[in-house]
């Protein structure tokens, strides 16, 4: 036969930590702190496989009656006192405390066992009636409220009815036994009875406890938290001691560590001559334990200095028993210090590596475990801004919180004002409907973007995450007008140059300047959990980095070189836009080469940055990918400004627009496609980099060009491609008379290219698994269309996360591994990598590392994430 009642007391309890899924946390963390000789008022647990049976048979198993009866009277024996006693009152609290915590979901009924024998009793007893009569009143109210299910307000109204101006600490004791009448009778109106008998008082609470594991709050937050149903609650009946016993008592709660800054030391709140629940009902102001923390009131270090002593200390030995950071909630009865509740705290990401590395300093847990601790993902939200949590804010809008981090700056609509903001050191945020291609420059200046349009997988969602700026898109409450240059946000109106602040972890637009936290990698304690990280990690991480800028930031956070660089972001630069779309609409080769010769210096300028940004190190470098088309105009109102520029007829860019124009643009012209119909624009490229090289590698540089042609399909593509990189750069070599040494391979992309991967590494030095457009093509949606359905699918469970943001193992990974093992047989020195956003995505990483992968690129600011995400896939934490 099962057993359902481990008691805990007088340093010896039946229970430990281990038994967290048969006792709760609450009802473990009880036990172990008894076995470690801790003050915890004695008790019992009634396991959580109780509430299993309970909610199965609607109502208590054979035999639980009798193991508590016992346990009831061990407790009563310990104690000397009796429940329902009248010399020698025993109260009790019955506590709900499940496997995994639901914080705020469950109920905790306190002082149960008064009636007014006891209440009269327990006023003798203890010499302080206004403290038993203190401890009824609220007695009756949680009784009232937990078990009979009558709405606390009913009962905070008729008290305060009762006091009117006063509060219930004015009252006067024969008042204060009267406020108890007054609540009984609420308890009569609504058409219930309040027990006297205490054990039936102990029975219906319990039941209550177990009952409110299945209210719809607690089973929506374990749906959302993957918490299964069947876990069960614990029930924890627990003698009472007494915070509200005069100016020597209190209760409060404390971390052993700053959950917010990881700061060693004691944090918390204590409230004098009050009990549980008046710290978290918000009517009386807390106060900070400490005395050096900021904060109102006395400070228990001040008022009860040997307590506040002995409780650091508890703490201490707490910690360094569980070997991380606890939360614990104490109560102090008349200088006595007990400790109820003992649990591993949360805390920030900052928090987190601050508290894993000072740890491993002091010997509390190993390189590995500190590790194991950080969440890959929590690591991006580290390098950003964050609003500070004490800021008065004015939350205007909402929107999905697409690319996390704060951003402050004056509301511009259009790109090219962003730079005239930039230009005058004005900070900005880009509001738009929703962004294209050609915002991409105003997007690099602004500090924030906004749109009202899009989804998680939009154009501003995509661009803004990879180049780590905060984000916040599809904020349908903004109406947006660009002619009058303002939007509004409900009956709030915005206008060209007012300040708004945003918040792309949770997707609030706010009004002005809000107060922010930098970001703070503080004393390097992200640097040296990465170090660890590094010598445990196989795979590589590189970053995708398109200016020198981002290169050099890619390579503080310590990418081991560019996996990507996309080129085209360099053509979206005015002059070499306009250079662009005079080539793209030339007539003749003449003055296409022409245009040409004018993008040439302004690439190898980049290309100049970029190699030195990454001096020693690899860079990767994708030939144009995009269709010619879109570096040309889509709006009307463009069309003739430009053919004006560039001194054409509107009517003939209209023609050449038509002839260009595509029915689906990412299965068109584009990729090798375009250098194989026009090869110049590739020759171009690969000159740009061969001189930049040769430039770089003259001033004493280590340069490491890899030379890597997109959207190949078929093995004869990049044959080709690879003969004119070889030609042009051998020719551009021969010019200079030297240059470095280079590599030629390609992306793959598309299904038919990892297929056939055996062929196509005979012309590769390496593939790079594009894993967007790998995605896309296998899944067959893309991510501009995709939100017309996926919120469908999300809803019916069909697909919970869109595969651009979470590794598609099942299918995608198939074709990355043939991928990979095709090629690798056909080329034993293939290197193989990942350039696509999954570069930086947990999930994808543990894959990657499976199937055997030398490295993953990504967007800076996932570069502290990959590092350590590929560390964890080398611990088997994946
Ligand atoms: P929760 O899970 O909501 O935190 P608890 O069971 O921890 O609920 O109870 C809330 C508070 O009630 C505790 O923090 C403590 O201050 C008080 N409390 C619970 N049991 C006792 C007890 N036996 N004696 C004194 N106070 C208690
Ligand atoms: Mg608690
Ligand atoms: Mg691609």
């Amino acid at each position: 036969m099962s057993r359902y009642v481990y008691s805990f007391g007088d340093g010896k309890a039946d229970g430990s930590a281990e038994m967290k899924a048969l006792l709760g946390g609450k009802g473990a963390g009880l036990a172990e702190m008894t076995n470690l000789g801790l003050p915890v008022p004695p008790g019992f647990t009634i396991t959580t496989e109780v509430c299993g049976l309970f909610f199965r048979d609607d109502g208590w198993p054979e035999g639980l009656q009798e193991e508590i009866d016992v346990a009831l009277e061990t407790l009563e024996g310990r104690l000397d006192k009796r429940l329902g006693d009248h010399d020698r009152p025993l109260l009790v609290s019955v506590r709900s405390g499940a496997a995994v915590s639901m914080p705020g979901m469950m109920d905790t009924v306190l002082n149960l066992g008064l009636n007014d024998t006891t209440a009269a009793g327990l006023a003798e007893l203890s010499g302080d009636a206004r403290f038993a009569w203190d401890s009824y009143r609220r007695f009756v109210t949680m009784y009232g409220d937990v078990v009979l299910g009558i709405h606390y307000t009913r009962f905070a109204r008729a008290e305060e009815d009762f006091c009117g101006d006063r509060t219930v600490r004015d009252l006067s004791i024969d008042e204060l036994k009267e406020l108890v009448e007054r609540l009984k009778q609420v308890i009569a109106d609504a058409g219930s009875a309040f027990p006297t008998d205490p054990k039936e008082q102990l029975s219906h609470a319990i039941d209550a406890v177990f009952n409110s594991y299945n209210t719809h709050r607690a089973r929506y937050y374990r749906k959302t938290h993957g918490i299964p149903e069947t876990a069960g609650t614990a029930v924890s009946v627990q003698a009472m001691v007494f915070g509200n016993m005069g100016g020597d008592s209190g209760t409060g709660v404390g971390f052993t560590r700053n959950p917010k800054s990881g700061e060693n030391g004691v944090f918390g709140e204590w409230l004098p001559n009050a009990q549980g629940e008046d710290v978290v009902a918000g009517i009386r102001t807390p106060h900070p334990i400490s005395q050096a923390a900021k904060g109102e009131g006395i400070s228990l270090e001040q008022a009860l200095p040997d307590t506040y002593e002995a409780l650091g200390d508890m703490m201490r030995r707490l910690e360094a028993h569980y070997h991380d950071m606890q939360d614990i909630e104490f109560t102090i009865s008349q200088g006595t210090l007990y400790l109820l509740q003992t649990r591993t705290g949360k805390r920030t990401a900052m928090a987190a590596v601050r508290i894993a590395v000072d740890m491993v300093g002091e010997g509390l847990i190993d390189e590995e475990q500190a590790l194991s601790r950080i969440q890959p993902k929590s690591l991006e939200m580290m390098l950003r801004p964050v609003i500070s949590p004490s800021a008065k804010k004015k939350v205007i809008a909402h929107g999905l919180d697409a690319s996390p981090g704060a951003a402050c700056g004056r509301v511009v609509f259009h790109s090219a004002e962003v730079q005239e903001y930039f230009d005058r050191d004005e900070p900005t945020v880009l509001v738009r409907v929703e962004t294209s291609p050609e915002d991409i420059q105003g997007m690099t200046v602004a500090q924030g973007i906004l749109t009202a349009r899009g989804g998680q997988t939009s154009h501003a969602a995509v661009v803004a995450r990879g180049m780590g700026k905060p984000c916040v898109v599809g904020c349908t409450e903004l109406h947006v007008d660009y002619s009058r240059e303002l939007f509004y946000a409900g009956d709030t109106v915005v206008r060209k140059g007012d300040w708004i602040t945003i918040d792309g972890g949770t997707g609030e637009v706010m009004e002005g300047q809000v107060d922010m936290l930098s970001a703070d990698t503080e004393g390097g304690a992200m640097d040296k959990l990465l170090g660890w990280a590094d010598a445990r990690a196989r795979l590589q991480v590189r970053a995708n980095a398109d200016t020198g800028v981002d290169a050099a930031r890619a390579r503080g956070l310590g990418a081991m070189g560019i996996g990507l660089c996309r080129t085209e972001h360099m053509f979206f630069q005015p002059d070499a836009l306009r250079a662009m779309r005079r080539m793209i609409l030339a007539d003749d080769p003449q003055s296409r080469q022409r245009a040409l010769q004018d993008v040439l210096p302004i690439q190898r300028e980049m290309f100049v940055e970029l190699f030195e940004a990454m001096d020693g190190l690899p860079v990767t470098i994708r030939l144009l990918d995009p269709p010619l088309h879109e570096f040309l105009p889509n709006r009307d109102e463009d069309v003739s400004d430009i053919a004006k520029e560039l001194g054409i007829r509107v009517d003939a860019l209209h023609a050449r627009l038509e002839a260009l124009e595509e029915a689906n643009p990412m299965l068109g012209h584009r990729g090798v496609r375009v250098g194989i119909t026009t090869p110049e624009v590739y020759r171009m490229q690969v000159r740009a980099i061969f001189e930049a090289a040769y430039e770089v590698h003259r001033d004493g540089k280590e340069v490491h060009p890899e030379v890597m042609i997109p959207l190949v399909a078929m093995p004869e593509e990049l044959h080709r491609m690879r003969e004119e990189v070889v030609q042009t750069a051998e020719t551009v070599i021969g010019e200079y008379g030297g240059g470095p040494s280079y590599h030629i391979g390609t992306m793959i992309e598309l299904p038919r290219a990892a297929l056939l991967a055996g062929e196509i590494a005979k012309y590769a030095d390496f593939f790079s698994f594009g894993t967007n457009d790998l995605t896309q093509m296998t899944y067959g949606f893309s991510r501009d269309d995709m939100g017309k359905f996926f919120p469908d699918y999300q809803r019916l469970g069909l697909l919970p996360d869109s595969p651009l943001a979470v590794f598609d193992v099942q299918g995608v990974g198939q074709l990355v591994q043939i991928g990979t093992e095709r090629g690798r047989a056909a080329n034993p020195r293939l290197k193989v990598g990942v350039c696509g956003e999954h570069g930086g995505d947990p999930t994808g990483i543990g894959f990657f590392h499976q199937v055997g992968l030398d490295y993953v690129s990504c967007s800076p600011y996932r570069v502290p994430v990959a590092r350590l995400a590929a560390a964890h896939a080398a611990l088997g934490l994946l």
